[in-house]
């Protein structure tokens, strides 16, 4: 079987941290399957490389063959100042509707953590990645669009609203949130969690978060009822997907003080937003965190990181995160075989301490090695 999966080399440090990783994950495939499998690499321009080339930093023929494509994978974009783009990151989130935005946070031995036991930390969390307060419906306090907003909700529907305030709208759909659980779901079938955690602040904003929660229960109901089971009845649950819900306060609190009790996590725009950079501080490993971004037909994977543009062109990059983002990306293909052989790859060489710059000032008598030497490492 051979799989076509699109590549984007990315800015700044994008093709030093390609050079380590892409023959890792080759060379994973290969180990695992033989000639049964591989992967048939596409590059795709974005970024200086597009622009140098194409006088775009985005060019059509990218976008179109994202659109057509399954799995495609990025190293970072840097933002073209004064060249009308916010980010080319959002640009491409919007414009192919990569609605779940999902993260797993993972411990390696040996890194520096705040916390008592992060090895407990195994958790993948899904973000809905284009409602919420997100959608950038917001109005400058004294305005005349606020204030013709705040006319009419506290004329029209009796709201209570200083006519002073900034205001800014907060919408969700079911047909939003319910796809982001479904998601969430399929992944915690498939990879065998033991439980899916709905993360809500549905006690204060009932319609909206509350909203989330209600619309993540009904496609569990209506569309997993052989493969789920509710929190309450989780007595015989045995191979079944626990489900709950958390209020995201409390949420922060349980993922401190009982980590090994939540596995997967879907939650809104805000809520994953705060949660996945604090958990991925929970092991340590900002620099190392793996991400991907999914609409109903590809799944992009990026590495989290941005261009770091003061190390580009050095060997000193950390490809820990590129690399993981195939491991994840085989996880999702069901080369599942092959991810875990990166996984274990990784956790062996950082728990040998041989490690980037990076990761060597963090930790107690590293050895340095550079971005190539650490891929070579990890591929061995
Ligand atoms: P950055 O992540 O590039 O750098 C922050 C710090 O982390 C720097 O000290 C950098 O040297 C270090 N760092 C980052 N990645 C590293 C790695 N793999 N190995 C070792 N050290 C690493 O963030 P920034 O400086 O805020 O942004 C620089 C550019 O990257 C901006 O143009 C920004 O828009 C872009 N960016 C892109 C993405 C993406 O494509 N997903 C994400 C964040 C930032």
């Amino acid at each position: 079987m051979r799989k076509t999966v699109y590549w984007i080399e990315g800015d700044g440090i994008g093709p030093d941290v390609w050079k380590a990783a892409r023959p890792v994950i080759d060379a994973a495939v290969a180990k695992t399957y033989g000639d049964a499998r591989s992967i048939e690499w596409k590059e795709l321009l974005a970024g200086e490389k597009a622009y140098a080339a194409t006088g775009e930093y985005l060019p059509e023929a990218t976008m179109q063959a994202l659109r057509g494509a399954e799995l495609a994978i990025k190293g970072p974009l840097g933002t073209p100042v004064g060249k009308g783009f916010r980010s080319l990151n959002v640009t491409l989130r919007q414009t192919l509707d990569l609605y779940a935005c999902i993260r797993p946070i993972r411990y390696f031995e040996g890194i520096m953590s705040p916390v008592k036991r992060p090895d407990l930390v195994d958790m993948v969390v899904f973000r809905e990645n284009t409602e919420d307060v997100y959608a950038g419906i917001e109005y400058k306090a004294g305005t005349p669009e606020a204030k013709r907003l705040i006319d009419f909700l506290r004329n029209e529907l009796g709201a209570n609203v200083d006519p002073e305030s900034a205001v800014g709208i907060k919408p969700m759909t079911a047909r939003g949130s319910k796809r982001l659980v479904r998601r969430a779901m399929d992944f915690a079938v498939a990879q065998k969690r033991s439980s899916l955690t709905l993360v809500h602040k549905g006690n204060i904003m009932k319609f909206t978060e509350g909203g989330f929660r209600e619309w993540g229960y009904e496609v569990v109901r209506d569309e997993f009822a052989d493969a789920a089971v509710l929190e309450a009845d989780a007595g015989g649950a045995a191979g079944k997907v626990v489900v709950k819900d958390r209020i995201a306060d409390a949420m922060f609190q349980e993922v401190l003080i009982r980590p090994d009790q939540y596995s997967v996590i879907a939650t809104s725009n805000l809520n994953g937003d705060y949660l996945s950079d604090a958990l991925a501080a929970q092991v340590g490993g900002l620099g190392l965190a793996p991400g991907v971004n999914m609409s109903d037909s590809l799944a992009f994977f990026e590495a989290t990181h941005g261009t770091a543009p003061t190390i580009a062109g050095q060997d000193r990059a950390n490809p820990g995160s590129l690399i993981l983002c195939g491991a994840l990306m085989l996880e999702h293909m069901g080369w599942n075989d092959a991810a875990t052989r990166i996984y274990n790859a990784i956790n062996t060489t950082i728990g040998n301490r041989t490690v980037t710059v990076d990761l060597a000032s963090q930790m107690a008598s590293a050895t340095t090695v550079g971005t190539v030497a650490f891929g070579e490492l990890v591929e061995k």
